[in-house]
């Protein structure tokens, strides 16, 4: 059973018991009635049973207006004093007195254990009450005397509802002690994924700083060196040296890109919305012709015009922006390049596919590509950052990416999408 933070199906758990037992106080109490009236009508004292219909009513009545801390306290020290006031004017062979029996159940189960207090002070009244009605022979009411075979119905029937009464009450403290066991386990559980979480970003994030400040630095420092010689060549090898440092730069600055779309991917929420992907997939090979290569690339787009699908535009832009650039960073330019991006609708799964026949990934990377700052081969480009944050992307939309590639052939990715329907 699913526990709230407030405990709630424990105090519900009690307000059931209470509500019962209360039920089972007036019930007997009619049942009381019905027997005096069958076997000695003359006996009957409404005076005597009255406390054990009202008490009850009030009880419940203040159960309604959510008053559970005076209704158990100030219900179980009526309860007390009426069975005192009943129990002492009558024969012990009635056992009427047994119910100081279930007045300490009661006691222990319907409070907390903050509330102990009122709870060992009730018990030392019932007990005390009974000893009391036992050892003493003084009575506040007249003194009943009922006959023998009266007395045994009412010790069957009293002994009936202490039995109930009882085993109901130790049920429930069994149960709300599995309660709250149930509740410790399912918080410690939330505790032990928020760690692991917790524990995930701070080993990304100290490699994140580690390989952040060196991918800063590597740039910035050739930039420098290029600087130096070209102050000592006099500006004669600036053709050389200057798409260099262009080079270096724009490095840089998709270094910084990818930080910024790793960044806004964990801290922005998912924003779902109707999206053209032939305009989005033509707008990102467009964008991305001024590539280094971009040029002797055969793009295939395979997508129908007006091909409307929902997703978050942004994540899904980031995603497609780095398999459809890493296509184009590692082409082969050997055999005649291409690059295919298609979409299919499959039942409940819709797949967006960009294959290439590039330079490919040795097995022995493929299931380490998406890790962060991962560079698969020695010609690799970039930061190592790109396909990392698509996954992180992937997974905030619930998209999968799967990878299938061969050195020197060629590489796919498909893009997972769960249908809408
Ligand atoms: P990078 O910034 O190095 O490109 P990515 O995270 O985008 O980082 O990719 C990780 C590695 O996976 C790359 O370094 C590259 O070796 C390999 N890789 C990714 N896509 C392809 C591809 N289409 N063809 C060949 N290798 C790829």
């Amino acid at each position: 059973m699913e526990i709230d933070k407030s405990g709630v199906p424990i105090a519900q758990s009690i307000e059931r018991l209470m509500n019962r037992v209360l039920l089972l106080v007036f019930i007997a109490a009619f049942i009381y009635l019905a027997v005096l009236k069958y076997y000695a009508p003359q006996d009957i004292n409404l005076w005597l049973v009255s406390p054990f219909l009202f008490l009850p009513i009030t009880i419940y009545s203040l159960n309604r207006f959510k008053q559970f801390n005076y209704s158990k306290f100030l219900g179980l020290l009526g309860y007390n004093i009426a069975l005192f006031l009943a129990a002492s004017s009558e024969s012990s062979s009635t056992g009427l007195a047994m119910h100081f029996v279930s007045c300490c159940s009661i006691a222990v189960a319907i409070f907390s254990y903050r509330e102990r207090g009122k709870s060992i002070f009730l018990v030392c009244l019932s007990v005390l009450l009974f000893i009391s009605v036992r050892i003493f022979s003084f009575h506040f009411l007249p003194y009943r005397n009922y006959n023998p075979e009266l007395e045994k119905i009412f010790f069957v029937i009293h002994i009936l509802c202490v039995a109930i009464v009882s085993a109901y009450s130790f049920y429930t403290v069994v149960g709300v002690n599995y309660k709250a066991q149930q509740n410790m386990r399912s918080k410690q559980a939330i505790i032990e994924t928020q760690n692991q979480e917790l524990r995930k970003a701070n080993q990304e994030l100290d490699k994140f700083v580690y390989s952040a400040s060196h991918d800063l630095r590597a740039p910035l420092t050739s930039i420098k060196g290029l600087v130096n010689l070209m102050e000592m060549d006099d500006l004669v090898a600036r053709d050389e040296y200057v798409p260099k440092i262009k080079g270096q730069i724009s490095k840089m600055e998709t270094f910084m890109r990818d930080v910024v779309d790793y960044s806004r991917n964990s801290r922005q929420d998912v924003k779902l919305e109707e999206i053209d992907l032939f305009v989005m997939v033509n707008d990102i090979v467009k964008s991305l012709s001024f590539f280094d290569g971009a040029h002797a690339i055969v793009f295939e787009v395979n997508i129908k015009n007006d091909q409307l699908i929902t997703s978050d535009e942004y994540r899904l832009g980031v995603i497609l922006n780095n398999l459809i650039s890493n296509s184009i960073k590692y082409a082969n330019f050997k055999s005649d390049p291409f690059v295919k991006i298609s979409y299919s609708e499959n039942g409940n799964r819709n797949c967006i596919t960009i294959e290439d026949n590039g330079i490919g990934i040795a097995e022995a990377h493929l299931p380490k590509i998406f890790d962060m700052f991962y560079r698969a081969s020695t010609v690799s480009k970039g930061s190592g950052l790109g396909l990392y944050i698509a996954v992180e992307s992937a997974q905030k939309l619930n998209y999968k990416i799967n990878v299938s590639s061969k050195l020197n052939e060629g590489t796919t990715f498909i893009i997972e999408i769960p249908s809408a329907k």
